[in-house]
C-alpha cells in the first residue's frame, strides 16, 4: 500500500531514505508529480520502468539541483548555458550530449548519447535533490501511456498498489510537463511544448524555435510518439456541441447549451488555468457511462500550444 506523505521535515527525511536504498517516490513538482528514483542506480531506475510499465527505449528526465550538477552529467553549447540561466529553476528540459564517464544509469538515457535535465522549481522536489545529492531520474507519475497526475490522489489511482509513497505537495501549479528542447547546429528544436512556452524560450535568446526533433535525434524522444496522454473514453478535438453519452469540456464563455456531465476549463478563457486544470479535468469526465469527451477548441497561443499537443494525443487513435 502506497503511503502519502506530507512535506515536513520528517517526511523528506523517509522519503531520502527510500531513494538511498533504491526505491522509488512520487515527488510534486510544479508541471505534474513525478516518480522520483536515483538515476546513478540500476536498480532504481528498473523499478520506475517497472512501476510505469514504461518500454525501455523511452529515456528519463534527470533533475538535478543546480546548473553544477547539470554540468557534470550534460555537455553545454552556449545556447543551452543561456537557456538554462534564463529559465531554471523551471519547467525547460534541455536535452544535452552526454558527459562522458557519468554514473547515470544506462537506461536513463537513448543508447548513452544524450542526457534530458531541468532544475525543477517546485521547493519540495528542491529540498528532496539538495538532501539527496545525486540526480533524480522522474517521469511523470502515472501509468505508461496515461493522463499525467497533478495531484497526489491522481497517483494513488494510477500506481497507489505497485509504488511505496508518494509526498503530497498540494495540486501541480503549471499542470502539464516541461517543455523539451535541444540545441543542434546552432538551432533551438522544440521535441515538446509544455510548461514554458517557445515565443518566451525565443525572445530570451532572440532565436526562432524549429518545431521537431533534429534530423539525427527523431526516434530519441518517443515523448512525440502518437497516443499518449490517454483518458479511458475516446477524446472528440474542437467541438461545438455535445451529444447524448457524452462529456462536455468547455472553455471560455461561450459554451453551448449541454444537460449532461460538463465542466469548464476556465470560463474566462484564461490558457494558464486551462493548463494547470486540464489533466484533473479530463479525470472529473472519464467516468464509466461515458463513451466521449468532447472538447471545445483551444487556442494555439501561449500555452495553448502545449494544451494542444496533449489533446491530439489524447485523442489518437490507440
Ligand atoms: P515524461 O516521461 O512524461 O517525463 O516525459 C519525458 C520526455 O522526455 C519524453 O518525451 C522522453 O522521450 C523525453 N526525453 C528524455 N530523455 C531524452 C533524451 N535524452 N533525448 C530526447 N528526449 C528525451
Ligand atoms: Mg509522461
Amino acid at each position: 500500500m502506497i503511503r502519502i506523505l506530507g512535506t515536513g521535515e520528517q517526511d523528506i527525511a523517509y522519503a531520502i531514505d527510500l531513494l538511498n536504498s533504491a526505491q522509488v517516490v512520487a515527488l510534486p513538482t510544479e508541471t505534474v508529480y513525478g516518480l522520483a528514483g536515483d538515476a546513478t542506480s540500476v536498480p532504481a531506475v528498473s523499478r520506475i520502468f517497472s512501476a510505469k510499465g514504461r518500454p525501455g527505449h523511452n529515456p528519463l528526465i534527470v533533475h538535478v539541483a543546480d546548473i553544477t550538477m547539470a554540468q557534470s552529467l550534460g555537455l553545454f553549447d552556449d545556447i543551452s548555458l543561456a537557456l538554462a540561466a534564463a529559465f531554471w529553476p523551471g519547467p525547460l528540459t534541455l536535452v544535452l550530449p552526454l558527459q562522458p564517464n557519468t554514473p547515470i544509469a544506462p537506461q536513463v538515457t537513448p543508447g548513452g548519447r544524450t542526457i534530458a535535465l531541468r532544475q525543477p522549481a517546485h521547493p519540495v522536489f528542491q529540498s528532496v535533490l539538495s538532501a539527496f545529492g545525486r540526480p533524480l531520474a522522474a517521469p511523470s507519475a502515472n501509468p505508461s501511456g496515461m493522463m499525467s497526475p497533478t495531484t497526489a490522489a491522481h497517483v494513488c489511482a494510477g500506481l497507489g498498489e505497485v509504488i511505496p509513497a508518494v509526498i503530497d505537495g498540494g495540486p501541480a501549479r503549471i499542470g502539464v510537463e516541461s517543455t523539451v528542447v535541444q540545441v543542434s547546429n546552432g538551432k533551438i528544436y522544440l521535441l515538446r511544448p509544455g510548461g514554458i512556452v517557445r515565443d518566451v524560450i525565443g525572445a530570451a535568446v532572440g532565436m526562432d524555435i524549429v518545431s521537431g526533433a533534429p534530423a539525427s535525434e527523431i526516434l530519441a524522444s518517443p515523448g512525440q510518439l502518437q497516443s499518449h496522454y490517454a483518458p479511458r473514453a475516446s477524446v472528440r478535438l474542437n467541438a461545438t456541441h455535445a451529444d447524448a453519452g457524452e462529456a462536455l469540456l468547455a472553455f471560455g464563455p461561450n459554451e453551448p447549451a449541454f444537460t449532461g456531465p460538463k465542466i469548464n476549463l476556465s470560463p474566462d478563457a484564461d490558457l494558464g488555468q486551462a493548463a494547470a486544470n486540464l489533466f484533473a479535468m479530463m479525470r472529473q469526465l472519464d467516468q464509466a457511462d461515458i463513451k466521449t469527451i468532447a472538447v471545445m477548441p483551444i487556442p494555439m497561443i501561449g500555452i495553448g500550444e502545449a494544451i494542444n499537443d496533449r489533446l491530439k494525443r489524447a485523442a489518437s487513435e490507440r
